[in-house]
C-alpha cells in the first residue's frame, strides 16, 4: 500500500514558533558584481524567533517531543555565541519550558562581555551552565541532566544544533514549502547552505528525495567547521534516522552528500579576509546582514567557487540564509569595524 512519507511526518506532534513560510528573494545587484549564477537567498534567517534563524524550524518538532514527554525544562548546548541555544531558550520560553544551556567558553570560565546572543539567552531567562567540553558537549549535558532529575526536574535533551531525526523533519518539511514556492518557477541548480552539526542538510537531503527534487538540483553544504570525511557519514546516518521515522525503506549513500571543506581556515568562528568581505558586499549590494560565523563563512566560499568558475552565468543558485546576524554584534573587532568612528568609512 501507497503511503506518503509526508502524511506520517504531518502526524507527528510540531508547536508553533516560526513565520512561514520564509521569502525567497533575488539578490540583483550582488549576482550583477560578481558575474556570475544569478543568485537568490530563501530567507530563513526571518523565521521570526527572537531574530530567527534555522534552528526554529528544529524547535517546532524538538519543542513538540518536550511537550509531548511531559518535560518540564530543556537542555540544550553550543557556544558562548550560539544561535541555536538563543533559539531554544526563546521556544522553551514561548511553551513555559526552562532552559538549560551548557555553553562553550575556553577554560570553562563564563566571558565577561554580555553581547549578541548571550545577552538575549540573558534577557530570556536562560539558565547558563559554562564547560570548556567541546561538541557533542556529552559529558556537561550528561552532568546537568543527572542534577536536574536529582531535583525533581523533567529535562528533555535537545543535542546541539538540534540535529536528532525531529530536528531534521523541520528541513524535510522546509524543502516541501520551498517546492510549493518554486512551482513554475524555473529550476535552481544548486542549494547551498552552512553546514555544522549537519541537521540541516539532513533535512534537506530528506526533503529533497521526498519531493523530487534531487532530480533537478543538487544540494551543497558548505562546512563551517568539520571535515567532509567526517561529517557526509553523519548528515547520511541522521537523513536515514529520520526516514526510518517515516517507515521508509532508503538508505542515503555518504558519497551522495555533497560537502565542501576548503573553507575551515583556522577554524570555528575565526573571521578571516575572506566572511569579512562577503559580509560587507552582502551589507553594501543588497542590506542583507550575513552572520560572523556561519553564513559569513559559506558566502566566503560561495563567492570563491564563482571566481574560480564552478558556477557560471545562466546557473540559478538558492542560498539558504540559515540566521546569525544576532552574533554580529558580539564581532565588530573581527569585522575590522570597532576602530572606525561611527559616520566614516
Ligand atoms: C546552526 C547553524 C547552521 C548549521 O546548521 P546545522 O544544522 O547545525 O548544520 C548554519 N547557520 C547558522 C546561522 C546556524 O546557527
Amino acid at each position: 500500500m501507497f503511503t506518503n512519507p509526508f502524511a506520517i511526518l504531518d502526524q507527528f506532534p510540531r508547536v508553533e514558533l516560526a513565520h512561514l513560510p520564509t521569502p525567497i528573494e533575488p539578490l540583483l545587484n550582488f549576482s550583477a558584481a560578481l558575474g556570475g549564477p544569478e543568485i537568490f537567498v530563501k530567507r530563513d534567517d526571518q523565521t521570526g524567533l527572537a531574530t530567527g534563524g534555522n534552528k526554529t524550524r528544529k524547535l517546532e518538532f524538538l519543542i513538540a517531543q518536550a511537550l509531548g514527554q511531559e518535560a518540564d525544562c530543556v537542555i540544550t548546548a553550543g557556544s558562548t555565541q550560539s544561535n541555536h541555544a538563543r533559539q531554544t531558550a526563546a521556544g522553551a520560553a514561548r511553551y513555559g519550558l526552562a532552559s538549560h544551556l551548557v555553553l562553550y567558553a575556553p577554560g570553562g570560565e563564563p566571558p565577561t562581555q554580555l553581547n549578541g546572543n548571550l545577552l538575549l539567552m540573558q534577557l530570556i531567562g536562560a539558565h547558563f551552565h559554562w564547560t570548556a567540553e567541546r561538541a557533542p558537549y556529552t559529558d556537561t549535558i550528561a552532568q546537568v541532566e543527572a542534577d536536574l532529575r536529582a531535583a525533581d526536574r523533567r529535562p528533555y535533551v535537545i543535542p546541539y544544533g538540534g540535529s536528532n531525526p525531529f530536528g531534521a523533519f523541520g528541513y524535510a518539511v522546509a524543502m516541501r514549502e520551498f517546492a510549493a514556492q518554486a512551482r513554475g518557477l524555473p529550476a535552481f541548480d544548486t542549494h547551498i547552505i552552512a553546514t555544522s552539526s549537519g541537521g540541516t542538510q539532513a533535512g534537506m537531503t530528506l526533503g529533497m528525495h521526498l519531493t523530487g527534487l534531487d532530480d533537478t538540483g543538487e544540494l551543497l553544504g558548505i562546512s563551517v567547521d568539520q571535515q567532509a570525511g567526517e561529517l557526509a557519514p553523519r548528515v547520511a546516518h541522521l537523513a536515514r534516522a529520520a526516514a526510518e521515522e517515516l517507515e521508509l525503506d532508503w538508505h542515503p549513500d555518504p558519497a551522495l552528500i555533497e560537502i565542501n571543506d576548503d573553507y575551515l581556515g583556522d577554524g570555528y568562528a575565526v573571521v578571516s579576509d575572506a566572511e569579512r568581505e562577503a559580509i560587507h558586499l552582502l551589507a553594501q549590494h543588497e542590506g542583507l546582514l550575513l552572520d560572523p560565523v556561519y553564513t559569513g563563512r559559506a558566502f566566503a566560499g560561495l563567492i570563491d567557487l564563482v571566481r574560480r568558475g564552478a558556477f557560471t552565468r545562466g546557473q540559478r543558485i538558492l542560498f539558504w540564509h540559515t540566521g546569525g546576524s544576532a552574533a554580529l554584534f558580539s564581532f565588530a573587532h573581527h569585522l575590522g569595524l570597532d576602530d572606525n568612528t561611527p559616520g566614516t568609512t
